[in-house]
C-alpha cells in the first residue's frame, strides 16, 4: 500500500516535472519579519521594539513564498524575495532561499525607521518598479504584528497595477492573465486579472513546503544585498518618521481571559472532569 502511494508520489512528481509550461515568469515576493506573537513589545513612544526578540516569517507569508515557488517549478522563471527591515531581515531572506526562492533583497536604512503604512509601501514600491519587469508580486494577506491588510493593495494603487486579495487558489496563468480564485464568506470568486498584478495570499492557498538541504547550503552561500533611501531615490520626508502621517498615541494589551477553568489530570481524567462539569450545568 504504502510502495503503491509512493509510486503514485513519484509517476506524479514526473509528469509534474514534464508539464512545466516555459512563460519564464519574475515573481517577486514581498516577505516581512516579525517578532514571535506571544512576544510583542513597545518603546514608550509606541514604537514595535524588534531588539532582543524572538523573530519569525509573518505566517502569511510562508504561503507567498510556498506560491512563488510553486509557481516557478510550474512555469519556469525567478522568484526574488524582498522585504524591507532590519539587518536581521536578512536570516529571513536566507530562509525563503532555503525553500527555493533565487535571489533576496534587503530594503534597510536609518531613514526607514518609524514609517507608517505610506511609508512602507512607497519604499517597498519603489524597489519593486527598479525590479521590473516582472509579472506577479505576491504579499500575505496581512502581518501579525501590524495587522493592517493593507501593504499589497497600497502597492498595487502606487504601481497603477490591479489587484486581487485574499488569494486561495492560483487556478492558471495563460496569455498574459492568471485566473485565480479569492476567499469570500462562504465561497469563492473566480477572477481574472491582467499580468503583471499583485496579490495577496490566505493559508488555504498551500501546504508551505520545509527547507531542502540544497535549499539550505543555497541559502548559506547567498549574497543578499541591501538597498538604501538613496538607491530608491527615496527623500526623507515621504519615508521614515518623517514621512510618517499617522501616529500610534495608544497600544493596549487585550483584556485578559477570564472564568477560564483548567482540568488537571491524565488526558481522561481531564475530560471526564469537563464531561461531568458540563452535565452539571445542563450544558450537554
Ligand atoms: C504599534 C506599532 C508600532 C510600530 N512601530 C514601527 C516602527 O517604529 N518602525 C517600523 O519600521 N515599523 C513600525 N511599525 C510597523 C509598520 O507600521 C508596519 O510594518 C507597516 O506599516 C506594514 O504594516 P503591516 O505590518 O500592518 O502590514 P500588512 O499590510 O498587514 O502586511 C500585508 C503584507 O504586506 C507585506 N509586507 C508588509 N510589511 C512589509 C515589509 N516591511 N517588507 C516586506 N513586505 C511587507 C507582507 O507580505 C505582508 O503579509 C509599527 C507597527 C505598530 C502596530
Amino acid at each position: 500500500m504504502i510502495k503503491c502511494t509512493l509510486f503514485h508520489r513519484y509517476i506524479g512528481t514526473l509528469a509534474h516535472r514534464h508539464s512545466v509550461v516555459h512563460l519564464n515568469m519574475k515573481i517577486i515576493i514581498l516577505i516581512k519579519q516579525v517578532p514571535d506573537t506571544k512576544d510583542q513589545r513597545f518603546s514608550q513612544d509606541f514604537r514595535a521594539v524588534r531588539e532582543g526578540l524572538d523573530l519569525i516569517c509573518n505566517p502569511y507569508d510562508e504561503y507567498a513564498i510556498e506560491e512563488a515557488v510553486r509557481l516557478k517549478e510550474r512555469f519556469s522563471g525567478e522568484v526574488l524575495a524582498m522585504s524591507m527591515g532590519t539587518q536581521r531581515a536578512i536570516d529571513l531572506l536566507r530562509f525563503a532561499i532555503s525553500l527555493g526562492v533565487d535571489r533576496g533583497l534587503l530594503l534597510n536604512d536609518p531613514a526607514f525607521t518609524g514609517s507608517d503604512l505610506l511609508g512602507t509601501a512607497t519604499t517597498l514600491s519603489q524597489a519593486i518598479e527598479k525590479n521590473a519587469p516582472f509579472d506577479l508580486v505576491i504579499g500575505g494577506k496581512q502581518s501579525s504584528d501590524g495587522e493592517n491588510g493593507v501593504i499589497p493593495s497600497a502597492i498595487a494603487q502606487f504601481l497603477g497595477l490591479p489587484f486581487v486579495m485574499d488569494v486561495r487558489k492560483i487556478v492558471d496563468i495563460k496569455d498574459g492573465k492568471a485566473r485565480v480564485d479569492q476567499m469570500v464568506v462562504g465561497g469563492y470568486y473566480e477572477i481574472e486579472v491582467q499580468l503583471p498584478a499583485v496579490l495577496s495570499v490566505v493559508k488555504e492557498i498551500n501546504e508551505p513546503r520545509l527547507p531542502s538541504l540544497k535549499g539550505k547550503m543555497a541559502a548559506k552561500g547567498a549574497q543578499i544585498p541591501v538597498w538604501k533611501a538613496q538607491d530608491l531615490g527615496l527623500d526623507a520626508h515621504r519615508i521614515g518618521m518623517g514621512g510618517a502621517q499617522t501616529k500610534v498615541t495608544q497600544v493596549e494589551d487585550p483584556p485578559s481571559k477570564t472564568g477560564v477553568k483548567i482540568f488537571s489530570g491524565t488526558p481522561q481524567e481531564a475530560v471526564a472532569k469537563l464531561v461531568n462539569e458540563l452535565m452539571e450545568k445542563k450544558l450537554i
